[in-house]
């Protein structure tokens, strides 16, 4: 099986693929996946009351790579939320995004995909320098220099380095 399908198959939330332009304009109002301010890779809809059935909704404009690390951030997301974690409150933003960030680099370690890795660090380390103005950059950038004091951070840094 692919490495997407393989994620899709683990996510607890139907996985919807669209073009970018319809992401970044779902977003505008709720958190997403961004990657910079014109392109949202991918995101977890908000949960009920505003939508009753929530799902993954991922953009296809963006290379392999980035589709599984940004799917498998946002199936961390939705795992936190079917299992009620405390990262779910209000006041856990940041929380949520360190869970979310967590999952995927273990995932993506455990499964041995270096181009995702490769890709997902580039990402973090761009986040965690963030000029951030609005809370969403301001929540990531907190999360990202969070998972890059971690063990986590130091193996996936050592593999990629090995291939
Ligand atoms: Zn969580
Ligand atoms: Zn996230």
């Amino acid at each position: 099986m692919n490495p997407l399908d393989q994620l899709i198959e683990l996510s607890p939330y139907p996985v919807i693929f669209a073009p970018g332009e319809e992401l970044v304009f779902d977003v505008f109002g709720f958190a997403g996946f961004m990657v910079n301010s014109n392109t949202v890779a991918g995101y977890l809809s908000p949960g009920p009351p505003r939508t009753k059935k929530m799902y993954i909704k991922m953009n296809v404009n963006i290379s392999k790579s980035a589709q599984i690390s940004t799917l498998a951030h946002e199936i961390g997301h939705a795992l936190c939320s079917v299992n009620n974690c405390k990262c779910q409150e209000d006041d856990h933003k940041i929380l949520a995004e360190h869970h979310a960030n967590m999952f995927c680099l273990k995932y993506l370690l455990k499964t041995k995909q270096a181009e995702p890795i490769k890709a997902y660090i580039n990402l973090i380390e761009r986040q965690a320098s963030f000029k951030a103005f609005d809370s969403r950059f301001v929540r990531a950038k907190e999360a990202a220099k969070k998972i890059m004091k971690l063990k986590l951070w130091e193996k996936c840094k050592k593999f990629v380095e090995e291939k």
